[in-house]
């Protein structure tokens, strides 16, 4: 029955998501260009996982738990070594039953001055409830994340100390987005709260070229497809993703057509900052036929499913991009 209605949700979702986004597709106005020929610097899966885990101690970092405060303050601190600037955007959201939540998108920029910039993203935080749990009395814990959320911004946090030492040309922001999976199942209003607090608040200036969302990229077992509203809204950007990832053999990224999924890119390319989601989505409504993956929002998503070799592989295709990346 959970199968049919995240099916379901799935088919619902395409079909609002396919039916409002069409006037977002980017009209091929390639203002950049890759050199593969450029050296590029060593992505280093063993401080991504260590970040991960970093995150993953201080329990879970659902808004306003302990956890939540705690990662806070680590992410920052992590990013204020690195980046050239880091900017946190806190703002309230009136959540379930008046729950007020302090919520925080921390924003790394490299080469703030630059006008011509990329932004990579992921959410950092926790989601309040295990909702999917098998186990009645999960349900109602926050889950511990290891996946769904710490993973991207275990990443994230590797790409930062590497841009630190390898100075690129044009800017790059580093966005950590709050409160992507506060909302219940299906309510889909509750959702992406840092993304769609980012995409209102961006100002008319910041006109970056494309966005890399990150969210579940640390299974051991991972599988990226082209998600679907990614190739809808920013073909240019998923093919050239995945022709690096081909080259490089980075075999997690499967070149089949994966589903479309709500995600924190869906407000960003809605605002026309138009982004590109890197998923495992067959993890999202436990859609995964292998019995271990199916820990999707519950309280299995923890370290123990997370591999290097997936953080290698996506840290190494994106640290490949960066370095190759011209913006005209
Ligand atoms: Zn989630």
């Amino acid at each position: 029955m959970k199968k049919i209605i995240a099916l379901f949700i799935l088919i619902a979702m395409t079909f609002i998501l396919s039916s409002c986004q069409k006037e977002n597709k980017v009209e091929s106005a390639l203002v950049y260009s890759l050199n593969e020929n450029k050296s590029t610097p060593q992505f280093d899966a063993q401080n991504a996982y260590a970040m991960v885990d970093k995150q993953v101690s201080f329990g879970p970092r659902d808004p306003g738990s302990e956890g939540h405060k705690k990662g806070k303050e680590f992410l920052e601190s992590e990013l204020r070594k690195y980046a050239d600037e880091v900017e946190l955007q806190n703002f309230t959201y009136t959540g379930y039953e008046n729950e007020k939540l302090e919520l925080t998108n921390i924003i790394a920029k490299f080469n703030p001055k630059s006008e011509k910039r990329i932004f990579i993203c992921a959410h950092w935080d926790c989601r309040p409830r295990s909702d999917q749990d098998k186990i009645e009395k999960n349900k109602l814990l926050p889950i511990p994340g290891a996946n769904d959320g710490a993973s991207g911004c275990g990443i994230i946090l590797e790409l930062a100390r590497i841009l630190k030492q390898n100075k690129i040309d044009y800017g790059i922001d580093l966005v950590l987005v709050d409160g992507e999976d506060y909302g219940k199942e299906s309510d889909l209003t509750n959702y992406c709260l840092g993304a769609k607090y980012f995409a209102a608040n961006v100002p008319s200036t910041y006109k970056p070229v494309f966005g890399v969302l990150l969210d579940l990229v640390g299974d051991k077992e991972a599988v990226f497809e082209k998600e679907g509203n990614s190739v809808q809204t920013a073909p240019d950007v998923v093919n050239m993703i995945w022709g690096i990832a081909d080259k490089m053999k980075a075999t997690t990224f499967s070149g089949a057509a994966g589903h479309s999924i709500y995600d924190d890119h869906i407000p960003l390319n809605q605002a026309g900052l138009f982004t590109i989601d890197i998923i495992d989505a067959d993890l999202v409504g436990a859609n995964t036929s292998v019995e271990r993956r199916k820990y999707w929002h519950t309280q299995k998503d923890d370290m123990s499913n997370i591999g290097k070799e997936t953080l290698q592989q996506v840290g190494a295709v994106l640290t490949k991009m960066i370095y190759s990346l011209t913006i005209n």
